[in-house]
Order: C-alpha cells, then structure tokens, then sequence
C-alpha cells in the first residue's frame, strides 16, 4: 500500500506540473475539455471531494464535467480502491481497439471487458496505461468524485426526503445530478420576461389576447400579426401554467445554456418557440383559440437536453402512487414527447398547444447535433497540442 501512495503521489505531483488545471479533451463526449479535480480520504475512507488541493498530498483526477467520464492514470483506479484494472485480468479475446483517444495524447485506446465487474467495456491506454471509467461505469464502481457521492448519508437522505415530499405535490422531476456552471443568466432573463409579461397582463397593461397566437386571425391578417409568433411566448395563463414553464426551463436550461453559448442558447429558444407557433398553425384545428406560453421554447430546449445529457438521472414519482424512481433523462423525454403526439392526435381539449410542443421538439432536435458538433471543434482547438515537432519537422 505504501509503494502505491508514494508512486501515486510521485504520480500526481508530475500531474500538476504537465496537466494543469484543464488537460485534453473529453475522450468520450468531446464535449468538454478535461477538469482536474482533487480527491483526499477521510477518516472513514471515502473520497471526497476537495476545492482547493491546499491539503495534504490530494488525489488528482480528470473528469468531463458533460457527461462525468472520469481518466485514470496508472496506478489512480488502484488507490482509490475500486478495481486493479490488470491486464491480466482480462482475456485477450476481449481486447479491441477502441475509437476513443487516451487523452494524453497516445492514439486510439484499447476497449477491455471487466466480466463480472462491469457491464460494458472500459477503456485503456496501452502507452500509458491510463483508464477510461464513462460516467455510468464510474458511478457503479465509486460515487467518490460525483456530487451525489459527497457528504455525509443522513445529509444525502434528508435531502432525498425532501426532493420526495415536493415531487409528491408537484409531480415534477428533479435533476439528480448535473449540478448547474457558471450563472446561466439567459435562463434568468427569460424567467424574469415570462414573469413580467405574465404581471403585466394581469395588470391590463397588455391585452394578453394581442400578443397572442392565433391561427384564423394570421391567416385573415398575417402582415399584422406576424410578431405573434415571436410574442406569444411570453404570456401565460396563470401562475400554474408559468411557474411549471418555468421550473422545465431552469431545470434542463442551465446545462444547455453553458454547453451552447449564450447566443446559440437565444436563438434555440426563440426558434424553437417560432417553429412551434408555425407547426400548431399549420395543424391544429383550433384556429380560434388564443395560444401563449413558452412551452413550444422549452419543448427545444427539452430536445437539446436529450442530445446532450441523454445519460443524467432524474428523480420522478410515478403518477398518483408515492414511488420515487431515478430514470435516465432520455426516458422521461421520449416518454414526454411520445405523450404530446398522442395528445396532438387525439386529444380534443382545444386548451393545449400539443402541436406548438411538438414543433419546437423537432427545432431543437434539428439544431442541436450542429451546435454539439461545433463545440466538440471548438474544444478540440482549445486542447490541441502542438504535433510532435520531430514529425512535423519531416514534413518542412
Ligand atoms: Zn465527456
Ligand atoms: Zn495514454
């Protein structure tokens, strides 16, 4: 044990100096570029995590914070007590070279079976002998670097409780993790615009029914009601129908607007609200009844987070029963959309907008492997090594 922590700290020392706080990126999502953290052993031997590595001898690692895959160098996986990932243990009938890169920069890694240990392969560098633990095998084998694994259980369980007896009452699913970065002011902004616009209709400023989307009057009137695509969007019901708009907005924008931009984030939302707007004109048949809301907006933002987070859990109570089920994102999502084409096909409640939902799905589902694909780029370029200079020196 004591040739492990010496070489593990000879490890992370060389670490700091060659990988300062951000490495390469992400072998798995590409999404992001790799965040050291630093782990140190409590007395009761969990891990936990540190913020600043002012303590004694920390453990460093690097975890994507996308999709929280997590890289072992040689010899990490071993200290923290998990698994000895030897290459022994494993057939050489089940070494297959992965697509995913070791991100310290040696090529393709080596996919490797762990029968009995783990479902799905993991991967590794045959160079360097580091290891790739995605976020769903790193879970089952440690909880020590994800938030969800910190603090002490009767924190953990109080605040279970909690989230338990709100959802109970709300019926509303809440993030396990992917904990928000950075202050997602656009998120803010829009919450703070729905709010107003609702205030002000209550108020009689706005005639809510103006700013409306209303399918028979643009087809009467469409150059004096074209705004309405745009306007409708931020009027609501009444406060049921705005806080719920706006808990789905936080609850999956804050993640799509850090990993999108700002920029990008505005214009999924607005997009997604205006493809919304077009579809339920051109489909439903209540071409009398007055549709506001933001929904059609989230319904894109909602479909970015299905491209983007397919993996992170949500805390759901299965309808009218007190059963609390962590599920996938990707479930519950294909779950809600699946739900809104049924409704929009035959349902005969003229009350929801099921068409305006399903629009802006479809926006959001177009747009976001283009952004996913620009950020994967963008990130690459952040990372880029200079190319060995002995082979680019050949080339001169
Ligand atoms: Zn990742
Ligand atoms: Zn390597």
């Amino acid at each position: 044990m004591d040739a492990i922590t010496s070489k593990m700290s000879q490890g992370s020392c060389s670490e700091v100096a060659l990988f300062p706080e951000v490495s390469a990126q992400c072998p798995a999502c590409r999404l992001h570029a790799l965040v050291s953290i630093q782990l140190v052993q409590t007395d009761g031997g969990n891990w936990i995590q540190i913020e600043h590595a002012a303590t004694d001898d920390p453990l460093t690692l690097d975890t994507c914070p996308i999709c929280f895959g997590a890289w072992f160098d040689r010899g990490e996986l071993a200290a923290i007590g998990d698994i000895e990932v030897d290459q022994q243990t494993a057939p050489p009938s089940s070494k297959e070279v992965s697509f995913r890169t070791c991100p310290r920069g040696h090529g393709l890694m080596q996919s490797l079976q762990m029968p009995g240990v783990l479902r799905t392969p993991i991967e590794r560098c045959r160079t360097c002998e580091g290891v790739w633990l995605d976020g769903h095998e790193r879970r089952k084998l440690a909880l020590a670097s994800t938030r969800e694994g910190q603090g002490p259980r009767s924190r953990q369980l109080a605040r279970r409780g909690v989230i338990w007896a709100l959802q109970l009452v709300t019926q509303l699913p809440v993030e396990v993790e992917n904990p928000e970065r950075g202050t997602p002011w656009i998120v803010y902004c829009l919450v703070g615009l729905l709010l107003a616009g609702f205030l002000l209709s209550v108020a009689g400023v706005f005639l809510y029914r103006n700013w409306a989307l209303i399918g028979g009057r643009f087809a009467i009137n469409p150059v004096h009601t074209v705004h309405t695509f745009v306007t409708y969007q931020f009027f609501h019901a009444n406060w049921l129908h705005l806080l719920g708009n706006a808990y789905f907005l936080y609850l999956f924008g804050d993640n799509i607007e850090y990993l999108f931009g700002r920029l990008r984030f505005v214009l999924l939302f607005v997009g997604a609200g205006l493809v919304g707007g077009l579809l339920h004109v051109a489909l439903s048949s209540a071409t009398a009844t007055p549709v506001i809301g933001a929904s059609g907006a989230i319904a894109g933002v909602m479909a970015a987070y299905l491209w983007s987070f397919p993996n992170v859990r949500l805390f759901q109570v299965i309808p009218f029963t007190p059963i609390q089920v962590k599920i996938p994102a990707w479930v519950y999502l294909i779950v809600w959309v699946v739900f809104q084409a049924i409704m929009a096909v035959f349902s005969t409640a003229l009350s929801f907008a099921w068409y305006s939902h399903l629009g802006g799905f479809a926006f959001g589902l177009l747009l976001t492997p283009w952004v996913l694909r620009w950020r994967r780029r963008q990130v690459a370029r952040a990372v880029e090594v200079p190319a060995h200079t002995g082979t680019s020196m050949l080339g001169v």
